[in-house]
């Protein structure tokens, strides 16, 4: 007999979308008012910011452990973001997640977005849209912590990333963080849905 509701499903979102669309300013609201979510940390090359916490913002390697973590089929998807640093999500800790009954959260970029479609066909792939082009540039300069030279480099990612939504199950736009936030936990929380709206 079958027993599991589908209420009960885990499922995977992966969240992607352009550069300075502000995923990670969700992430964060996400991680600080739905603590109950689980929502991967990635393995990142790239050196922390101020205030992020190895660990808990990002685990951070050097160039030949993130490559020997290649080797060894440590990633369930990976990829060099800004053609300077690489990214990747930890296959292992997604993987008891999932088997623990938890939905997951992957919040990566678009390559590896369709590295994730490969392996998880079935994941939900939710496609975070900036209000408009302006507002994202906007976004993109305001954070002032990358030199001219990397946002220019980002904005060039960017584009092709807009390019790329009707790769994906949803469009959630980004005018409100709250808001999208309540949408992402709906979808998380409701096995099947492909709309938060639905
Ligand atoms: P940042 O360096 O600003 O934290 O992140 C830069 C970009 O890397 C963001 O677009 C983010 O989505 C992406 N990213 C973060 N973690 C991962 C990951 O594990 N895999 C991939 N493919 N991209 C990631």
């Amino acid at each position: 007999m079958h027993t599991s509701h589908p209420r009960s499903a885990p499922r995977v979102i992966v969240l992607s979308g352009p550069t300075a669309v502000g995923k990670t300013t969700v992430v964060k609201r996400l991680r600080a008012t739905h603590p109950e979510l689980w929502i991967s940390v990635s393995t990142t090359t790239r050196p922390s910011r101020p205030r992020e916490i190895d660990g808990e913002h990002y685990h951070f390697v050097d160039d030949s452990t993130f490559d020997k973590m290649i080797e060894h089929g440590e990633f369930l998807e990976w990829a060099v973001v800004h053609k300077r640093a690489k990214y990747g999500t930890p296959r292992a800790p997604v993987e008891r997640a999932l088997a623990a009954g938890h939905s997951v959260l992957l919040e990566i970029d678009l390559q590896g977005a369709r590295q994730v479609r490969q392996v998880i066909p079935d994941a939900l792939f939710v496609f975070l849209a900036p209000p408009s082009w302006d507002e994202m540039v906007r976004r993109l300069v305001g954070r002032g912590t990358e030199s001219a030279e990397e946002r220019e480099r980002r904005l060039t990612t960017a584009r092709e990333e807009l390019a790329s939504e009707a790769e994906f199950d949803v469009t959630l736009i980004n005018t409100e963080v709250d808001e999208v936030c309540e949408q992402l936990v709906t979808l998380m929380r409701t096995p099947h849905l492909t709309s938060p709206e639905a």
